[in-house]
This record gives C-alpha cells, structure tokens and sequence, in this order.
C-alpha cells in the first residue's frame, strides 16, 4: 500500500482546488431535483416515501417528527461519561463561538446623522446531522450550540433515521441536552436532499426555515446548492480533506494516525501529507520521511477491521516533498484544504503565512481529531478549495446584519444635492423626487434675514456675488481706514460707472439701493410741488416712497392678461396728475416691469417723454435679462433718468448699491438732497469693482446662465395644471393661479410652498395680483424643488423632462 510521491517542483495547484465536484455531477443534481420539486409539491406525503425508499423506514407522515420523551429518555439514559463529554465540548465550542460575535456599531456626527448596523438573528434555523456511517452527534453539537449563541430561538433538526427507525441513541442525547436552549426545538427523522427540501419550504410538519446549516452526503450538499436562493446556507462542504505538514522532528506514526483517522469520514475523503525535508542531505531525508510514513500506514492498517474500508481513501492520498517550510505552505495555499495539521517544528511561524484553510491545527498534540469534538472550533468547515474564500461555520451563519440610517434636516440638504444628482445620472425619477420631497420638508419655515435654509425664491436675488468682488473685499477689509468716514461724494464708485456705461461722472448718482434714488427723486419732485405716477401693477417702492415724501401720486391700471402699458395709460396718467397735481410730473416705469416682467415699449416711453414738465424715471433694475435698454436716451440728453442697481444681475444685494444715470442738472440737484455717507466705504469699494467688471462684460456671462434656467423653469411651469405663467424679460416669472375645483388659491397655494420652505412672493396689497405669484428664477436645484413642491401639492406628475438638462 503506497501513497503517490509528488515532487513540488512537479505540483500543480489545480487538482487540489477542482475536489469539489459538485458542479460536475450532474445525476446527483437531477435525482436531487426531483426530490426538491417532489417534496415541495407533496410536503410530508413525499418525505414519508423517500424515508422508505432510502432509508427502508415506513412511518406515516404525522409520525415524522421524534417524540420529546424520547429525546428527554435518551439524555436520562445516556452514559455519565458520554453526558461529561457532551458537556465539554458544548462548552468549548460555545465559548468558541460567543467571541465571534458581532458588535452592533454606528457611525454618525453625535447630532445631525446616525447609521450603523444591528446583528440580527434568523429566526428559525435549520440544522441537518447526517446518520449514515455514524452517529454524529459532535455535528449537531457543533450547529446547534453556534446558532444558540447567534441568538437563534428556534431550530428545526433534521437526521436520517437508522435501523430503529430513529436517529442513534447518542444523538437524541445530545439533543435532550440542548433542546433547552431554544424556545421550540424539533427533531425530525428524515434525511437526505428530502429533509433540505423540506427545511427550505416548509410542509406540514417541517416549518420552514431560514438558514440550513450543517454537514452532509453529497445529496444534501447538492440541495442545498439547490436551494441557496430560497434560503441561507452556511456551507457546501464537499468530503472531508486534511493536509499534514511534517518535517524531520515528526513522528510519522502521528501523521499515519490522523490520515487514517480522515480516512475514516468518507469514502471520498482526500488525505495528503507535505514531507519537509531541507538542507545538503534533503532529498535523502524526504526519501527516508515518505518510506518511514508508508511503513507506519501499513502497521497501523494492515490487518485492522478498518483496512478493507479505508485502503482506497489511503492509496488515493498524494505526498508532497519540499524543502522549506515556505514551500509546505505554498502548497498548503494551493490546495486549500478543509484541515492543516502543522506537525511540525515551530508550527506558530507557519501559521502566519496559510491563507487558505478551514482550520489549522498546530504541533504534535494537536490532533484534528480534537477539533472534530473538544477543541471548539467548528467543524464544519468549507471544503474542495473553498478554503480560499470562506471559513468555519460560526455565529455569522445564523446572523445578518441590519444596516440603519437616520438624519436630521441638515444632513437631509447636505447629503440631498449629491443624491439627486446621482439620481439624475442614473435617470432615476422618482428617487431624485423621493430625495427632493425631503429636502424640500427639511428646509426651515422661518422667514427672515437670518434665516438661509429655505428656498428663497422671493426677492429676485442672484444665485450668489461674483467670487472676484468677494475676494477683492475680503482683502480690502483690513486695508480700509474703517474708523473714517467714506467718501461722501462717492467720486470713484460714479466715475467707474460712467467709465462702464459711457457717461459723465457727473451723470451718475449712486444711493444705498435705488431705493434710496426713489426717496430722492421723489423728494424732490415734492419739494417743487410736482406730483409722482406710474403704471400699475408695478413696483410697490414709487407708491410708497412717494407717501414718504409728500409727493402726490397718481396710478393708471394696465388690466390681465398681460398688464401691457399702451401710450394711452401715460396719456391717462398724464392727464389726471395735471388734474390732481402741478408739475413736474415724475414718471416711474418700470422696464422691465416688476413684477409683470415685460419690458415697457419704447413709444410708451417717447410718449412720457413728450409730456411737458416730465422727468422720466426708467427703472432698469433687470435690464440685464432683458433685450436691450434706455442707456442711448440718457446718453442723448433726453430727460431720461435711469435707475439700475447692483442687487439683481451683479448678485451684490447685501452691499445696497443703487445708481441712477441721467442729465447733469437734474442729477445735481437730487444729489443736493441727499445726506452725506450714503454708501459706506465698502460697498463704495466693491461698487467699483463690480463696475469695472461690467466694463469688461463680467456680469453678462451671469445674466445668460439666468436665461438659460429661466426658459427651464418657465417651461415647467406651463405644465403645472392650474397656473399660467407670463412671459418675461426678467430673471423672475409672475404666474396666474387659475380658479380651480379644489379650491386652491394663490394664497393657499403660497402657504403650502411657504410650509415646505419655498418663498415666493404675493402681492397682499395690490389687488390686480390676487390671484398671481412671483418667483425668481433660482439655480436649477432650486427650481426642481419648486417643480417637486408644486407636484407634490396640486398631485400633478412631472414629466420626464424634468431630469433633462438645460433644454432650451
Ligand atoms: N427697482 C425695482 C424694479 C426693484 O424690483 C427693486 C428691488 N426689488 C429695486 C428697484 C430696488 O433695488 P435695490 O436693491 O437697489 O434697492
């Protein structure tokens, strides 16, 4: 009886790693098909005629599950010493197994998000001992106790019946033992691909399971490949395999013992022993391990009950001869064998370097047979190559874990903007909605200047100040004389401006927001008696200003659908200021109009400035979205004044830099009214930067990518149902809410965007817009938000374009 001599030179990794034949046994897998889909469609009807077919049992299908007096009978009966020998190894193997459990952990800041895992057990395990051969109750030890310490509170048993027509005496003893460590524990006396079948389904007496674990026949093993989508399973181990690693210190009458001892599991078994055999005399040394070896084999089998059963498992083992350790372990690697016996010198150092095992016993006293019983480590173990990505059945098998989250509403928007356009790449509707409905809830309600988080899509404010002014005023912060007053004059902010729009300094006029030149102008129309007018609806500031300053004033009303101002309504206006008040006669219109949002036509304007005693006010504050403007007429020395400010397109609102442009007299004489130190010196400074960078067409880049999310928002508002935007020359829309049969309004409908964070901007006191709503074109996040919020509130469904970039 000889062992075949592999050289490692000569080694081929392969035949280690294709033991597993699972996927090449096809008769095994077919009758196992049929036994899976028989089980399933007969339940406890096939198992009872499988048992007979296989095991030669006949039962009735009620009778299948094992009487607990028999269990309890057993455990009372069983010998003392077999009871102590259960207890140990329960013991160990428990104590092996509680140290693998998993902790539960988060992850979060302590405020803002929380995330983490939770180890779970499975609720109902499946546990299969195999009969066959032996008894093995070491194997339902070694399920049962793991999935007891996973936390498993119910377990379904499954074990061939033997001659008796029950499981061996010794396992029902060893389940009298554990029973009591489960809430519902269930032997049940079947076996084979028919007991995984049943376990993964369930019948009528076999209660379906979650997790299948445990050894078994390759007919087990391939159902549970079977059936590995329907259920967990822990292993698909293949036979059994051990590799010992001996070198010149080994006695080999050990190594004999334990590959006899494998030998023993299975016919299949795959038994292998690494020579090491070093240095000048090496070879002869490896020639005297693998004679010494065969001799000892030969003593211990020949002649023994065992020899006719074992010797073919034996002759199909391989010796393997090398020279250093580092070498044995390569070839331990290689095949990544189910057991590593490192019977060797210093077996802690190899250790470290075997990758691939199930398990790995170290020195001479360390039997693999140990660790079949009382050691503690599990053993069952991956087997077939399968070392190299899985290990030991352990408390995991029974386990999963649930992963949670949870966050507050800034982490809501912070970890939003990066979803939503995941989900924008992925062309996922409903998750950038789901996300977008969230941030919209986790933006704050309140209104107010501090107040950032929500979407402030009421003030017609730029998506942000343009980076060079920033920068430029955070440097000069520390350089200016802050102590001092500013320049009252404000000299260089009005030449930059003239310099930009190609006027005189002189023409140029600047105030803390064209607000303020609203005040002046009209105080000083009121000081000479005049009396203010404007075209309504229209910006509120000219009314009330003009209240401020004592000036008289008179309002013409353009009428819906589209507010468009005729040379008629100046001529109307023209007329009743000369009726109700005296000259001069100080025209506000505004063009584009807020918030209307059409520019006013240019015969609308010649007509005002035909008037007599007329000072034309053109308020430009979003000239720069429109198509074109009224800078010429200032230029020609009409009686044009132009009013324009930094807060829209020049995105600089914080800093309340207005201007107005227009002839010298007039713009000196306004200027006489107001007080000194309007501007403070920094917004005169950054006025003058944002001037120069006008100069250079700086702002215009700004105000087309306005356009471009103006068209974008416009178009989805048009098919909101229930509003009508206007069209618009204006970095904002005015939209109509229509009478509808659910009765929203425009008030309700602005409450409901305020409640979810979404200001716009409503018109109580102007009566022409009751039913209209502002909204300023915001970034293109912003805008969905509002898109998702007005779905979510009229219940429309957004279509598809949405997640369609920058359509025209
Ligand atoms: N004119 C119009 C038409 C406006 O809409 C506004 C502000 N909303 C202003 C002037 C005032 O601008 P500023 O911030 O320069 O005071």
């Amino acid at each position: 009886m000889t062992l075949r001599v592999v050289e490692y030179r000569d080694f081929n990794a392969s035949p280690g790693r294709s033991n597993s034949r699972l996927s090449e046994d096809s008769r095994t897998s077919e009758a196992v098909r049929e036994i899976i889909l028989a089980v399933r469609k007969d339940g406890d009807r096939a198992l009872a005629s499988y048992t007979a077919e296989f095991d030669g049992i006949e039962f009735g299908p009620n009778e299948l599950v094992v009487p607990s007096a028999l269990i309890h009978q057993a455990w009372s009966d069983a010998d003392p010493e077999f009871k102590e020998a259960v207890l140990l190894a329960a013991e160990n193997i428990k104590r092996f197994q509680e140290r693998q459990l998993p902790q539960d952990w988060e992850w979060g800041d302590g405020e803002s998000f929380r995330t983490g895992q939770r180890y779970v057990a499975v609720e109902r395990a499946g546990l299969y001992v195999p009969g066959g051969r032996a008894a093995y109750p070491s194997s339902l030890l070694m399920t049962a106790v793991t999935a007891a310490v996973a936390g498993v509170r119910d377990v379904v048993v499954c074990s061939p019946p033997g001659e008796t027509g029950f499981p061996a005496q010794e396992l029902l003893a060893a389940a009298g033992l554990l029973r009591d460590r489960f809430d519902s524990f269930r032997l049940i006396r079947i076996g084979g691909a028919q007991a995984v079948a049943a376990m993964a389904y369930g019948t009528d007496t076999v209660p379906q399971v979650d997790v299948i674990a445990g050894p078994g026949n390759r007919y087990v093993v391939a159902a549970k490949a079977m059936v590995v989508a329907d259920v967990g399973i822990d292993l698909l181990p293949g036979p059994s395999e051990v590799i010992v690693v001996a070198d010149a210190g080994t006695d080999l009458r050990l190594v004999a013992l334990d590959l006899l001892a494998q030998a023993e599991h299975d016919p299949d078994a795959y038994v292998g022993v690494v020579l090491i055999g070093g240095g000048p005399d090496g070879l002869s040394i490896q020639r005297d391990m693998v004679e010494t070896l065969h001799a000892e084999i030969k003593a211990l089998l020949v002649g023994s009950p065992q020899e006719k059963l074992l010797q073919p498992t034996v002759e199909r083992g391989i010796i393997y001869t090398c020279e250093t350790i580092e070498e044995a372990v390569a070839l331990v690697n290689a095949i990544a064998p189910e057991h590593v016996a490192l019977n060797i010198d210093r077996p802690w150092r190899a250790l470290g370097l075997v990758k691939n095992a199930g398990a790995v016993y170290l020195g001479p006293l360390a039997a693999v047979a140990y660790g079949d019983y009382t050691a503690g480590p599990n053993h069952v173990l991956p087997t077939g190559g399968t070392a190299r990505f899985s290990g030991a059945l352990g408390v995991r098998a029974f386990q999963k874990p649930v992963s949670y989250f949870w966050h507050n509403q800034a982490s809501a928007l912070r970890l939003g903007e990066a979803a939503v356009a995941l989900a924008r790449v992925e062309g996922l509707e409903y998750h950038r909605r789901s996300i977008e409905a969230r941030m919209v809830r986790a933006a704050p309600t309140g209104v107010g200047p501090n107040v950032q988080r929500e979407l402030r899509l009421h003030a017609n404010e730029a998506a942000s100040c343009p980076p060079e002014v920033a920068d430029a005023l955070s440097a000069l912060v520390r350089e200016v004389s802050l102590n001092r007053y500013p320049d009252g004059g404000a000299a260089e902010l009005r030449e930059s401006i003239g310099r930009w729009l190609q006027v005189e300094g002189e023409q140029v006029l600047v105030g803390n927001g064209s607000d303020e030149l609203i005040l002046l102008l009209c105080l000083y129309a009121a000081r000479r008696g005049g009396t203010g007018l404007t075209v309504r609806p229209t910006f509120g500031m000219y009314e009330r200003a003009a209240a401020a300053a004592g000036l008289p004033f008179v309002t013409v009303e353009t009428r819906p659908p589209d507010f468009e101002v005729t040379p008629g309504h100046i001529l109307e206006g023209a007329a009743r200021a000369a009726r109700e008040g005296g000259p001069p006669y100080l025209y506000f219109i505004c063009s584009p109009n807020n918030p209307t949002g059409r520019r006013v036509s240019n015969e609308v304007i010649t007509t005002a400035l035909s008037q007599e005693n007329a000072i034309v006010v053109i308020d430009e504050a979003y000239s720069d979205f429109a198509g074109g403007d009224c800078l010429d007429l200032v230029r020609q020395g009409s009686n044009a004044v132009l009013l324009r400010t930094f807060s829209k397109a020049a995105g600089a609102a914080g800093l309340r830099i207005g201007y107005l442009v227009g002839p010298e007299g007039l713009v000196s004489e306004v200027n006489s009214l107001r007080l000194p130190y309007n501007l403070n010196a920094l917004s005169q400074m950054a006025g003058t930067k944002l001037a120069e960078l006008g100069a250079k067409g700086g702002l215009e880049k700004r105000a087309r990518e306005v356009l471009t999310e103006r068209a974008w928002l416009y178009q989805q508002l048009e098919e909101v149902p229930g509003i009508e935007p206007l069209p618009t020359e204006a970095n904002f829309i005015l939209f109509r809410v229509l009478e509808a049969e659910d009765g929203m309004t425009a008030e309700a409908l602005w409450h409901a965007l305020q409640e979810r964070g979404i200001l716009l901007r409503r018109y109580g006191s102007e009566p022409l817009l009751d039913d209209y709503i502002r909204v300023s074109v915001g970034q293109r996040r912003e805008n969905e938000m509002l898109i998702a919020a007005l779905a979510e509130i009229t219940g429309f469904e957004i279509f598809s374009e949405m997640s369609r970039e920058g359509s025209p």
